[in-house]
């Protein structure tokens, strides 16, 4: 008890001494208030639960914001609010990105095809360049750096957030966009966080380059890029796709 009470003094004498170090100025608890940089009003306000501040990338009515590499008009197939991959090429968005944040929906398909790689395959590709793998590893195992939420041929998901055959997955992700010297030498690398389903299966993991099927990925300098998704030849969907840039 004796010893309790000495604590207790020499706390509130330490607090005393703290609170005479700082002038009455100091103390002042506007000091410590910031009035710039006031964040932005995004409450949720269009379809498909987009932040009223978020660019519509897909509402599942047109596909005007999509393109096929070779610049032509996206000709995935539309229907139902969402669109489907049909053997017509990866499609990118028409507007390149830096630093944002990005939300999807897929689906895989209700008939279960093929497996491994060959299950529900597609991909989203940040800038252009670099994969997170979208699969159907709903009780379908692969190569862990290439199953659903890893950064493809990389760094697999922390988790297995997957859902069954044909019901709606959502991915939201926050992507840092990697920075080249003048000269082109790589100054910091592109960051990434993913969250499947609502669990995180990457934590600003550090991408180490393209994610190529073959071989080592690489760093080449390049400016900002746009979304790209991949046809693998399954029939995927995708739907709600909004993006806030940063
Ligand atoms: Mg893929």
């Amino acid at each position: 008890m004796r010893i309790l009470f000495s604590l207790f003094i020499l706390f509130a004498f330490a607090k005393t001494i703290h609170a005479q170090a700082l002038s009455d100025e100091e103390m002042d608890p506007r000091v410590t208030e910031q009035y710039t940089d006031v964040p932005v009003v995004t409450a949720s306000a269009k379809t498909g639960g987009a932040p009223s501040d978020a660019i519509v990338l897909f509402n599942g009515t047109n596909l005007d914001k999509w393109q096929q590499l070779d610049g032509s008009p996206a000709h995935w197939t539309l229907g139902d609010k969402a669109m489907t991959v049909a053997n017509g090429g990866d499609i990118t968005t028409r507007d390149s990105f830096d630093n944002f944040q990005l939300h999807l929906e897929f689906r895989t398909p209700t008939v279960v095809k093929g497996e491994g790689q060959g299950r529900g395959n597609s991909g989203l590709f940040l800038q252009g360049r670099y994969e997170v793998q979208i699969l159907d590893n709903f009780n379908n195992p692969t190569y862990s750096n290439g199953q659903a939420g890893s950064i493809y041929k990389q760094t697999p998901p922390l988790a297995n957030a997957c859902k069954a055959p044909g019901e709606w997955q959502t991915y939201d992700v926050i992507f840092t966009a990697p920075i080249f010297s003048t000269k082109g030498t790589l100054l910091h690398p592109a960051y990434v966080t993913v969250i499947h389903n609502g669990v995180i299966v990457q934590n600003h993991t550090a991408i180490q380059g393209t994610t190529p099927y073959k071989g080592r990925g690489i760093y080449e300098p390049h400016g900002p890029g746009p979304i790209r998704l991949q046809d693998h030849g399954n029939p995927m969907s995708f739907r709600n796709i909004w993006l806030r840039p940063l």
